[in-house]
């Protein structure tokens, strides 16, 4: 491994760049510079010329950056001048089923996949023993496979096919798209869930509620912890109106696998 590789953070750098962090840095390494220059200008070059060269291979040369440069653009209103015009990533649609919040509470409750404790409502842990080991599983599955579990798993006849990373569904009633994380966690709640006796259209209704109790990544099996979509360089940074969104997304890979409603 050469020097400049063992300097290089593809986490941060690459299709993983996060635009913010590098104007912000790239701007302090020329303010940086300058100033140096001035005193001498030797110095000014080597600065300007090494602290390039850390923000190409690295993302970012000022420490903690991801946590405040996204806020720092958007505070004097950039933000826009870095919008991501690709089209991706995009964000997920939720399987929505038409059955009220109270019928799908309390089918789930009976079915013993949530239970009521005191401080409040808990997935089971035979129920979360299943729900991730299929997760695991689907995890290792190829686009192609995870298209035809969506397609098995799902309580009614439609056209599914892997899409944009994700999985396209066009149904009788739905046509949307999901990502690959909500995916496998969504399939793994259908079997959890129906394998509970619930009505199939009931368990569709409690993919999205379900994906709060996530603890380990659908996508890769790391941790997921409460966090906010623009925490991280990359990923999801971009795509939602509100910077400080709170969703739960996994400290790895980045992957959003639930969103809070804006309260
Ligand atoms: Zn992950």
């Amino acid at each position: 491994m050469s020097v400049i590789d063992s300097l290089r953070r593809p986490e941060h750098t690459g299709e993983n760049r996060c635009l913010p962090c590098t104007a912000v840095n790239a701007a302090f390494v020329a303010i940086v510079g300058f100033a140096l220059g001035v005193l001498w200008l030797p110095a000014g070059f080597v600065v300007l010329a090494i602290g390039a060269l850390l923000v190409y291979l690295r993302g970012y040369v000022v420490p903690g950056t991801p946590s405040f440069a996204p806020r720092l653009v958007a505070a004097v209103g950039l933000s826009g001048v870095f919008e991501h015009d690709d089209g991706e990533p995009r964000q997920s649609d939720t399987l929505d089923a038409n059955v009220e919040p109270e019928v799908m509470l309390s089918t789930l409750l009976d079915a013993g996949v949530l239970v009521e404790e005191p401080d409040g409502l808990f997935l089971a842990d035979d129920a979360r023993e299943e729900w991730e080991s299929t997760m695991a599983t689907l995890r290792k599955a190829s686009d192609d496979e995870l298209a035809e579990a969506v397609a098995t798993a799902l309580p009614f006849d439609a056209e599914v096919a892997p899409e944009f990373d994700g999985i396209s569904i066009d149904g009788p009633s739905m046509s949307v798209w999901i990502s690959r994380p909500q995916a496998i966690a969504d399939v793994a709640t259908l079997y959890t869930v129906v394998e509970r006796s619930v009505d199939p259209m009931v368990a569709l209704s409690a993919t999205e509620p379900l994906r709060m109790f996530t603890e380990v990544c659908p996508s890769c099996g790391g941790v997921v912890e409460e966090t906010t979509v623009r925490n991280c360089c990359g990923g999801t940074a971009g795509i939602y109106d509100s910077p400080e969104h709170e969703v739960l997304g996994c400290a790895e890979c980045g992957a959003v696998v639930y969103e809070f409603g804006d309260e």
